[in-house]
């Protein structure tokens, strides 16, 4: 079972679903109280095996709007066709990587010998762009670094924001890639992230979540 956390305040309730060989941390967002009415939903990253995130959803009977993509890494994308298809939603990506879903060495998939491939993104995102969830409030914030096309999903209201694999608890995304740049990524995190109010709850893109202040006060890596 995934792990339900409505946010306080409860104007949006997300939920994970850690999927496939790397627990990539993919999650159903929808508007608290609504999941009985059709209520829009968004689907964020379609790992590997993405079936319980299918199933969750047609369970709710919400009506999926987009699987908006955090970044194109392959963890992140493997199930994108699948669940487009089953669900029938567009896919929504950072304007950087529009080109990585089809491309294998971009999306690193072709480097462990496994290509993953996806047709191209329905929709074009950039930064501080403005989306509506069920009548929420949210925007995107880009924080490249660790890839760099990364977006971060931020909702004031509810203090949450989904993270990607720019911060995790207690530590920060993998900057050793092809594409990958670590002043970039600890600029993206102390500009974007760390100027989120400190009791926002941050869902990253692997392992637990965590908060804006216990990351500013203790993450190792970048410092506030
Ligand atoms: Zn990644
Ligand atoms: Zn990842």
């Amino acid at each position: 079972m995934p792990s339900t956390m409505p946010a306080r305040g409860s104007l949006v309730t997300v939920e994970a679903f850690p999927l496939g060989p790397f627990e990539t941390n993919c999650y159903l967002v929808y508007r608290s109280g609504r999941e009985a009415a059709g209520s829009a939903c968004w689907v964020v990253d379609a790992g590997y095996e993405p079936g319980a995130l299918v199933e969750r959803v047609r369970e709710l009977r919400l009506s999926p709007r987009a699987l908006i993509l955090t970044h194109t890494h392959a963890d992140h994308i493997a199930g994108v066709d699948e669940v487009r298809d089953v669900l029938g939603v567009p896919v929504w990506v950072h304007e950087a990587e529009a080109s990585w879903l089809t491309d294998p060495m971009l999306n690193l998939s072709a480097a462990v010998g496994l290509p993953v491939t996806a047709r191209p993104a329905e929709r074009s995102l950039c930064d501080g762009e403005a989306l509506d969830l069920a009548g929420a409030a949210w925007r995107v914030l880009h924080t490249p670094g660790h890839s760099p096309g990364g977006i971060s999903l931020y909702q004031p209201e509810s203090r949450l924001v989904l993270a990607g694999d720019a911060l995790f608890s207690g530590s920060v995304g993998r900057t050793d890639f092809p594409g990958s740049d670590p002043s970039t990524l600890a600029q993206s995190i102390r500009l974007r992230l760390y100027t989120l109010p400190d009791d926002t709850t941050v869902y990253p893109g692997h392992g637990p979540e965590t908060t804006i202040g216990v990351e500013k006060r203790s993450n190792p890596f970048v410092r506030a």
